[in-house]
């Protein structure tokens, strides 16, 4: 390896950022990594496809490659099974040693810290490129001893994906494709997980989400269509594209399948904003599409009847009202509580409509109902024992009404 002073070393793996992997950029980087990869891995990643190649170096180096365009570079610094002695950080930033705390790297790289997130702290770096510090457990930047390494890549951390969660283990083996039938001879019809070719088979993908989020790997977002819902919706024909959101709790990108009318599915991960700017399309009635269970189960469920914008919504479930009624004191204290409506507040109700609705709220908010001593504290089904469900309830009779959706039908 020939030897550089550590500012040229930087501006290699800067250079190096969104340029082709047959390129001088990328060539000259692989040299200084030691020319010949340890190891090579390869996936397909999503549909519609792209090809991640992930280059590790012997000497502690990474070059991520995406369709063979640089995504990412990442030095090591603590070991790997490629590079048992990781890099040394001084001849890469000059200034920063493996020890180095964020300050320590602020003031080797020149620049202050941004955050993508709490836990992301990121440099901006001329001329073009970011570099995000990666930290023990993803904490205690100050504290020496705690740099695990650097991840460089041409786009601002938290506004795409980081290239090294293609290899998430709880998310990225979840799109199921069709095996494809060989001409030459009678491969098994079936499908498989980690198939790299063939057509998406939106059941096996469907099965397998389902099976990640019964696992707790996923969460599943409730302004979407369910995952349980989204095959029939997709066969009813009835939405142009049916689509179901799922976020991965341990890398936090956002799964998005979506199955449309009148062309292929596709399946893609995202950050959080992006997936809330995706389109959002209305659920048709379900009886216009759900079997006689799933209507039923519809007829039991929490349903949506009144609301006043950023203050209340009336849900009803089997005949009984509840409100969920927002308080606000300032922008620490910002919840809401939700109250089954007694004999005499249904009454209220039913003669008074939807402005006795907000004199109640507004009594709700006056009594600040976060304290013991509010009447409404101890009605709180919020926090109740059965609190988890009911948020989940209601977030779901909910959905088409929220904020998101607003924003959505402001914004599409
Ligand atoms: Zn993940």
């Amino acid at each position: 390896m020939t030897q550089q002073p550590p500012g040229a070393r930087l501006s290699l793996v800067l250079d190096a950022l969104g340029a082709p992997a047959d390129g001088p950029a990328a060539r000259r980087l692989a040299e200084a990594f030691g020319g010949v990869p340890a190891a090579v891995r390869e996936r397909s990643v999503g549909e519609p496809a792209y090809l991640a190649r992930r280059l590790a170096f012997a000497s502690g180096g990474e070059i991520v490659l995406h369709d063979d365009v640089v995504a990412a570079v990442l030095l090591h610094l603590a070991p790997t099974p490629t590079a048992p002695r990781g890099l040394d950080l001084a001849e890469w930033v000059a200034g920063a040693a493996d020890d180095a705390t964020l300050d320590v790297l602020a003031a080797a790289l020149g620049a202050r810290p941004g955050f993508a997130g709490l836990g992301t702290p990121y440099f901006a770096l001329a001329p073009a490129g970011y570099a995000r510090p990666r930290f023990a457990d993803d904490r205690g930047w100050n504290e020496p001893g705690r740099l695990l390494g650097l991840t460089f890549t041409p786009e601002q951390p938290g506004l795409a994906c980081r290239p090294e969660d293609d290899d998430c283990p709880a998310c990225s083996h979840l799109l199921v494709r069709r095996v494809r039938e060989s001409a030459d001879g009678p491969d098994p019809v079936g499908t498989t997980a980690g198939t790299t070719t063939g057509p998406v088979d939106p059941a096996g993908t469907v099965d397998a989400l389902t099976a990640a989020l019964t696992a707790g790997l996923l969460t599943e977002d409730a302004h979407r269509v369910p995952l349980a819902d989204l095959l029939a919706l997709h066969a009813s024909g009835l939405m142009e594209r049916a689509e179901s959101q799922l976020t991965c709790r341990a890398c936090r990108r956002v799964v998005c399948l979506t199955l449309y009318r009148d062309s292929a599915p596709t399946f893609a991960h995202h950050v959080l904003n992006d997936a809330r700017r995706r389109p959002l399309e209305p659920v048709p009635p379900v009886e216009q599409w759900g079997d006689p269970a799933r209507v039923a189960r519809a007829r039991d469920a929490m349903r949506y009847v009144d609301h006043e914008p950023g203050a209340w919504f009336l849900v009803e479930e089997r005949g009984v009202l509840h409100l969920d009624a927002r308080y606000s004191y300032s922008a620490v204290i910002d919840d809401s509580v939700l109250i089954r409506l007694d004999d005499a507040e249904t009454e209220t109700y039913r003669t008074g409509g939807h402005a006795a609705l907000s004199r109640l709220a507004a009594r709700i908010q006056h009594s600040a109902p976060y304290r013991e001593e509010s009447p409404y504290h101890r009605r709180n089904l919020y926090t109740g024992p059965d609190a988890a469900k009911y948020r989940a309830a209601v977030t779901a009779a909910i959905a088409d009404h929220t904020w998101l959706a607003q924003q959505h039908r402001r914004n599409p």
